[in-house]
């Protein structure tokens, strides 16, 4: 079981070790302990495992798929029941990873066709990775990026910030670092109705 999540940490330390924008971000953290996951599954999983056949990163995460403790950091009541049946994460390395650390975070997360990832914020500085498909980030005081597959993103602690998933949806690698590790994610709150 545990060689399962080593294997998928080794294909994901491959991209990060070749993305020059992930490593400037963040080392990779040497005093990873595996916590043996309970797992625990969202409706995506199945769209996830499918993409086994693109290649060693995911081949590896779809092996992990069934043993992972898959995330869901909103509710039904703040993102709607079509978001819930098509997002959620794992937790590979940080506070309460499947590796423990404090030194950073990283998530690998999906977001299916079309979905929209309202306005939100936290005080970690953040980098997202474009894994799979594409994904209109849209941040305060940036330009939009429309980035496919190898396309980065940073955000500034407490940057808010939006996604808008392309036709295919969006596999990416997020990491995190800095003050605030161990939060959520907040939704920023609505404009107040008059
Ligand atoms: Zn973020």
């Amino acid at each position: 079981m545990e060689s399962l999540f080593t294997h998928l940490l080794a294909e994901t330390r491959a991209v990060h070790d070749a993305t020059p924008p992930l490593r400037e971000f963040a080392d990779w953290p040497e005093d990873l302990v595996f916590e043996q996951p309970v797992p625990q599954g969202i409706p995506a999983l199945p769209t996830i495992e499918a993409m086994a056949g693109k290649g060693a990163l995911y081949a590896a995460l779809a092996a992990v798929c069934p043993h992972a403790s898959w995330v869901q950091t909103y509710s039904e009541a703040e993102v709607g029941r079509h978001f819930l049946d098509h997002y959620g994460h794992i937790e590979l390395f940080g506070p309460a990873g499947i590796f423990r650390t404090q030194a950073c975070r990283a998530f690998i997360g999906y977001w299916g066709p079309g979905l929209f990832y309202p306005m939100h914020d936290h005080e970690a500085e953040e980098i997202y990775l474009v894994l799979t498909g594409r994904c209109l980030f849209e941040a305060e005081g940036d330009a939009p990026a429309d980035l496919g597959p190898g396309g980065v993103k940073f955000h500034r602690s407490g940057q808010s910030h939006a996604m808008t998933m392309g036709d295919e949806g969006m596999l990416a690698l997020c990491l995190w670092r800095g003050a605030g590790l161990a939060d959520n994610a907040k939704l920023n709150a609505p404009p107040a109705s008059s």
